[in-house]
């Protein structure tokens, strides 16, 4: 079919071979469709003809010159040099390393030609080095104009480009647009095939609000929005509901030890609405640190073994799992429930035990790290999945964990890094998103405080105090440039400090470190074997250290502020005030004194996800790059985020019933066919 060659590979152009194909590839050119997705990022201006009297040097420019005289010297490294002339002046057209045969029929004697490329004034003589065309005025029209001017890297230049690229851009199928007549009208936005020519042949490549930008913004977007709501539909299959008491349940919630918040309620409803759904449950629970995930998954977890199933739950490390088992042994006392635990440290005896009782269904729940869905574990009969902290846990694993789960296996996952609204759709448009966005009355606001570092000293009296208190305080040092060897010299030396002015009172730890080192180290300070904690990698998201009340952050500003809010998390879990100090270099930037006191003002995570989101864009979202997408190429949450609203209306409206045929152009162009399994186009 006609259309299709454009999804060919690169090589099948004319003119490409092995070599340049190597170089196109880094520039993620690898198909032919790439060539419409690369937009020019400027324009050559080599439009009209200058005289040789009224040329600038420095400048690209061309001319019409007749041929005087062609110099090929005999001299090794001299330069290749052809004389040529107008009625106004001489010039100088010089060729390194080129076949004198080549030239003598590029430049015929006094025939008339046009060459266009850089012009210099060496030795009182304009010169053009090595220009970049050289053509017969009959062919003149294909030099004298506007030529857009893309990236290009090493091995490709701009002839050399074009003779691949308007071998597409001129040829680009005439498609049926996938968006209708009316919605591309109400949208302002434009025709498909209108869009991509006036990108790649006018200026509005260069405008990221120009109708034509914003139409290919809108199409990567639904292109990936389509693409998470085919995998929500590959997993949100039917299954058996899940049928429990719910008086079971709320007696149950009147005996914790606490009230829970109406968001935990509302969520816990929203969970179980799920659970005894006859489609699959796909859900993540978004709620700040502290915010009460836990026992909103355990009550889930409860309802689920009383319909008669089995349950697992996942954290990312040992010590986290563990926690999530005393706490669930310790609030589930009475009603006897039959829980395991399981990592990779748990011994070959116990854990065959642990694996027979799974899978004659003696086992209720299992808790444990990452290991309970690598290993061969075999439940009887799985009923939930709930994942800690998944943010780890890109698009790619999450669908496997469900499909691994099996066909009426539930799944729950929680997460502590609040998304800007915006980006909701391309992080989680597979799952139905909860949120807990209030806190358990009680809590204490964490005091957030700023220091410039070189007044470090003054510390020293505040942290002997806490430690005297019994209280215990983390310490983190900067990332260099993700460089684990500095991070590991800068973290060292600080611990050194430290350490004398607190013998034997000090903990270290850093990216170099095993896991099981790193556990180790958590688990001294977990037991107040030791008061401070210095550490270089963010501190394990979710662990409770409820003796911890006071973190100091070196180098502030070389977090993230949902980072810093995170890290201030961390501390003022428990009864005592928490407080959280920045240290920061001299000569703050504007922005960073903006961020501190969004900090100091706020702790609502969801808020602070917004305003990061603002100050630093999307690249460094926390979280983002973890999800295992790939950046956007051309929306960005920012600049567009009224076309991210339109498109996850556009999706949302259709999802249920989504026509592939008519989008398979639009998902094979943004790569996304593969992944829901487009095959006709
Ligand atoms: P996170 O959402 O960060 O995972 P947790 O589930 O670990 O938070 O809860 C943090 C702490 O708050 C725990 O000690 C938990 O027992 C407690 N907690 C949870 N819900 C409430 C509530 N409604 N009222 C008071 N304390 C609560
Ligand atoms: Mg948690």
């Amino acid at each position: 079919m006609e259309k299709d060659f454009i999804f060919d590979e690169i090589t099948k152009l004319k003119g490409v071979g092995p070599q340049l194909s190597k170089y196109l590839k880094k520039k993620r050119i690898e198909k032919i469709k790439d060539i419409i997705l690369n937009l020019p990022y400027s324009e050559t201006d080599r439009s009209k003809i200058s005289k040789l009297n009224k040329l600038e040097v420095g400048k690209i420019q061309s001319i019409k010159v007749k041929v005087k005289k062609l110099n090929f010297p005999r001299l090794r490294n001299l330069p290749n040099r052809i004389i040529c002339e107008d009625e106004t002046g001489k010039i100088d057209i010089v060729y390194f390393n080129s076949r004198e045969g080549y030239l003598r029929k590029l430049f015929p004697i006094n025939k008339w030609i046009v060459v266009s490329g850089k012009v210099n004034f060496f030795n009182k003589k304009y010169q053009i080095t090595n220009p970049d065309y050289v053509t017969t005025i009959e062919n003149q029209e294909y030099v004298i104009q506007n030529i857009p001017k893309y990236n290009l890297t090493k091995g490709i230049n701009e002839k050399k480009y074009r003779s691949i690229s308007e071998q597409v851009i001129n040829k680009v199928p005439v498609i049926d647009d996938w968006l209708e007549n009316d919605f591309i009208k109400k949208s302002d936005l434009i025709g498909w095939n209108e869009s991509i020519k006036n990108l790649h042949l006018s200026k509005d490549s260069k405008n990221n609000q120009s109708k034509s930008f914003r139409r290919l913004v809108f199409d990567e977007l639904i292109a990936n929005f389509l693409t998470l709501s085919e995998n929500r539909k590959r997993i949100k299959k039917n299954k058996i509901p899940k049928q429990f008491d719910i008086d079971y349940i709320n007696k149950l919630i009147t005996k914790l030890p606490f009230k829970l918040t109406s968001s935990q309620k509302k969520v816990l409803a929203e969970v179980n609405k799920d659970l005894i759904s006859s489609n699959r449950m796909f859900r993540i629970i978004q709620g700040d640190v502290g915010s009460g995930k836990t026992i909103v998954c355990l009550l889930a977890i409860v309802n689920v073994i009383k319909s008669g199933y089995q349950c697992a739950l996942m954290s990312p490390t040992e010590i986290l799992a563990k926690q999530h088992f005393d706490l669930t042994k310790k609030i589930f006392r009475e009603i006897n429930l039959k829980i395991d635990f399981l990592t990779g440290k748990t011994d070959s005896k116990k854990r065959k035990e642990i694996l027979d009782n799974l899978s004659n269904g003696k086992t209720e729940l299992l808790i444990g790290t990452h290991a309970l869905f690598q290993k061969k574990i075999t439940f009887k009969k799985l009923g939930l999945a709930v994942v800690d902290e998944q943010h780890k846990f890109g698009v790619k694993q999450r669908s496997d964990l469900a499909i691994k789960g099996g066909d009426n296996c539930d799944v729950l996952l929680m997460s502590a890094t609040p998304i800007p609204r915006t980006m909701m759709m391309s992080m989680y448009g597979d799952m139905d998103i909860s949120k807990i966005n209030e806190k358990p009355a009680k809590r204490k606001k964490i005091i957030t405080l700023s220091k410039p570092e070189k007044k470090i000293n003054e510390l020293w009296p505040f942290i002997k105090k806490q430690i005297n208190k019994d209280n215990q305080i983390f310490w983190v040092c900067p990332l260099i440039e993700e460089s684990s060897f500095l991070d590991y010299s800068s973290a060292k030396k600080k611990f050194k400090l430290i350490n004398k002015k607190f013998p034997s009172k000090v903990g270290l730890i850093h990216g170099a470190l095993k896991k099981e080192e790193k556990e180790n180290i958590l688990i001294k300070f977990l037991n107040k074997k030791i008061s401070i904690l210095v550490s270089t990698t963010v501190i394990e998201v979710g662990i409770d250290f409820p003796n911890a009340n006071l973190i100091i952050i070196e180098n502030a500003n070389k977090f993230g502020l949902a980072q810093l809010h995170q890290l201030r998390g961390r501390v003022g879990r428990g009864e005592k005030q928490g407080t959280c100090i920045l240290l920061f270099k001299d000569g703050l930037t504007k922005n960073a004194v903006k961020r501190i006191k969004i900090l100091k003002e706020t702790d609502d995570g969801f808020f602070i996800a917004e305003e990061d989101l603002k100050i630093r864009g999307y690249g460094d979202l926390v979280g983002f790059q973890q999800s295992g997408l790939k950046n956007f190429r051309f929306a960005d949450p920012i600049i567009h985020e009224d076309l991210f609203k339109l498109a996850e209306k556009y999706v949302l409206n259709i999802r249920d019933e989504i026509n592939k045929k008519k989008y398979s152009f639009l998902l094979k162009l943004f790569d996304r066919a593969e992944i829901i399994n487009v095959k006709e186009i």
